[in-house]
């Protein structure tokens, strides 16, 4: 049988001599020191290739707010506020031209897949929901969405929000999202979205905590529904800042809990550092989960966007390999344990968004992004760029290698 491309001269992580990656209809049909046939070929230069990035948690609804509304507003619950105020006012198209950016960048950074928290209350209504399922729709043929409904501001007590969700869920949402420190009945919002997950067989992705206080919290909350709801696999807290504050006896305790319930932690390293330790004015702490350390113990763990250009978070280009980065020098990782740090944005979140089809393998979705680096450790420890990119075997982005000029003679 013919194929319709192949990739030269590729490196996949952990093995040691470059691989050609044949591709047909879409997926990998053959992985070979070499593949001789006629089908056009992309040379991988000896580059590492990956099957794209996975930004298991990005708010594309609220990202690129800046100019509206500043961004200096102290603390977490400033940052809300002031979201909260701006998105009466969102428009489905405003939305969506704003999603929109976020995936260009994304995409040309080489992210293939990416769960999207987008808020649906009074407030928001089902407006930034609807723009983003038309995002879903528009840009498949370089990434794949998945859609987290979730009320920001509380459920119970936000009256009309309920329903939406509701809504949201028989509309298509792809998982349900939560924010039990924002509601006045942190238990009982976490009891209806565990019924309303099992009633609609979805995924949970929480925001759990964002605070450095490891004295009281609503993890055992979680790992008890988890396993009592036997969606063990299935529910993911985010932030979970505490687990930064915590002693080393604690901190093995809460990593034994999460793995034996099955409950996965991401990272959000960007707003994560932004907004912790605020009343901490010098010596001010880090405030990021050790999520490889979580990782070695067992958890599912990522590290992820979050937000973009917004009062929790005024930075942002939507690059998982500089939050990769970060989140290596943030954690004091060394090269030793780059090629986890890549795992953390790549294998880690596409288990715990229980991507079957993930990965470079023969019989897999042909999804291959190429960094310009030959392995994990220089890739992280440089930032490496993506030069290529395919989603379903299908060439998606080029970013082309500057062209250095220097004068003549
Ligand atoms: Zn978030």
């Amino acid at each position: 049988m013919s194929l319709d491309l192949v990739v030269t001269d590729a490196r996949l992580p952990g093995r040691a001599s470059p691989v050609s990656i044949g591709i047909r209809a879409g997926r990998v049909a053959e992985i070979a020191p070499a593949i001789v046939c006629d089908a056009p070929r992309l040379p991988a230069g000896g580059r590492l290739a990956i099957a794209g990035f996975v930004d298991s948690h990005v708010h594309l609804d609220k990202a690129c707010l800046l100019g509206r509304c500043g961004h200096d507003h102290g603390d977490l619950k400033a940052a809300i506020a002031a979201v909260s105020a701006l998105k009466r006012d969102f428009t489905e198209d405003d939305v969506y031209a704003r999603g929109a950016r976020c995936l260009d960048r994304a995409i040309g950074f080489g992210t293939t897949h990416m769960r999207a928290h987008v808020e649906v209350d009074p407030r928001a209504g089902l407006r930034s929901f609807e723009a983003l399922r038309r995002l879903k729709r528009d840009y498949a043929w370089a990434i794949e969405l998945q859609l987290c409904a979730f009320p920001q501001e509380g459920l119970t007590n936000d009256p009309g929000c309920d329903p939406l969700l509701v809504e949201a869920l028989d509309g298509g949402a792809d998982l349900l999202g939560g924010c039990p420190y924002t509601d006045a009945n942190p238990e009982a919002q976490l009891d209806r979205l565990f019924d309303l997950a099992r009633a609609y067989d979805v995924d949970l992705d929480l925001h759990l905590d964002f605070d450095l206080d490891p004295s009281w919290g609503h993890l055992e909350d979680v790992c008890r529904r988890a396993e009592a709801y036997g969606r063990g696999g299935r529910v993911t807290i985010g932030h979970a800042t505490k687990l930064s504050a915590m002693t080393p006896n604690a901190f093995e305790r809460a990593a034994r809990r999460l793995s034996d319930a099955g409950v996965a932690v991401t990272a959000l390293p960007a707003t994560d550092l932004y907004l912790n330790g605020r009343d901490r004015p010098f010596d001010t702490p880090r405030g990021v989960t050790r999520v490889h350390e979580l990782e070695r113990r067992g958890v599912l763990c990522s590290v992820a966007t979050n937000n973009v250009m917004n009062p929790f978070t005024p930075f942002g280009d939507l690059s998982l390999m500089r939050m990769a980065n970060l989140y290596a020098n943030v954690a004091q990782v060394g090269p030793d344990g780059f090629p986890a740090c890549l795992d953390l944005v790549t294998a880690g979140p596409a288990r715990l968004m229980n991507l079957a089809d993930y990965g470079i393998a023969v019989g897999r979705q042909a999804d291959v992004v190429v960094l310009d680096a030959p392995d994990a450790e220089t890739a992280i420890a440089e930032i490496a760029l993506p030069v290529f990119g395919l989603k379903r075997g299908r060439l998606s982005f080029e970013r082309p290698a500057p062209t250095l000029m220097p004068p003549p003679g």
